[in-house]
C-alpha cells in the first residue's frame, strides 16, 4: 500500500535500522525505543492489523513470531525475556496500520498488561 509508512520502509523509501530481511519478513529497530531493546517484525505483505488476518496469512504470522524470538535471543534477551506485543486498531493503540510485532526487552517491564507502553 503506497501510503503506508511501513510499506515505505519495506520498499526502502524511508530508512530504517534493519535487523533482518527475507522474502516475506522485515525486522527493524523502533524509532522511539521504549526499552533498551525494542524492535519490530513486519510482514512485507501489507496486512493492516491482526483483525484483518486471512486464513492464508496464518503461517506468515507464525514466521513473524519465530523470527521475533530468534532476534530477541540474538540481542541478549533469551535468558531474562521481554515482551512480544501486537496492538490492533484504535482501542489497541495501534498507530501504524501495518501489522507488526513489537519486542521489548533489556530491562524489567511492569507486569501489568495495560501499562506496557509506559513500562
Ligand atoms: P503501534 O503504536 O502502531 O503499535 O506501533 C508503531 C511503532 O512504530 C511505534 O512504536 C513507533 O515508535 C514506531 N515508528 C513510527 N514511525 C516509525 C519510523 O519511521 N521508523 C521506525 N523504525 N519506527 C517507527
Ligand atoms: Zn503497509
Amino acid at each position: 500500500m503506497s501510503s503506508c509508512l511501513f510499506c515505505k520502509i519495506i520498499a526502502g523509501e524511508i530508512p530504517s535500522k534493519k535487523l533482518f530481511e527475507s522474502d516475506d519478513i522485515l525486522a527493524f529497530y523502533d524509532i522511539k525505543p521504549m526499552a533498551p531493546v525494542h524492535f519490530l517484525v513486519v510482514p512485507k505483505k501489507h496486512i493492516a492489523n491482526l483483525l484483518e488476518l486471512e486464513a492464508e496469512d496464518s503461517a506468515l504470522v507464525g514466521k513473524l513470531f519465530f523470527k521475533a524470538q530468534e532476534l530477541a535471543k540474538e540481542l541478549g534477551c533469551g535468558e531474562k525475556g521481554g515482551r512480544f506485543i501486537i496492538n490492533a486498531k484504535k482501542d489497541g493503540g495501534q498507530t501504524v496500520d501495518h501489522l507488526h510485532i513489537h519486542f521489548l526487552g533489556g530491562r524489567a517491564l511492569r507486569p501489568k498488561l495495560t501499562s506496557w507502553f509506559l513500562g
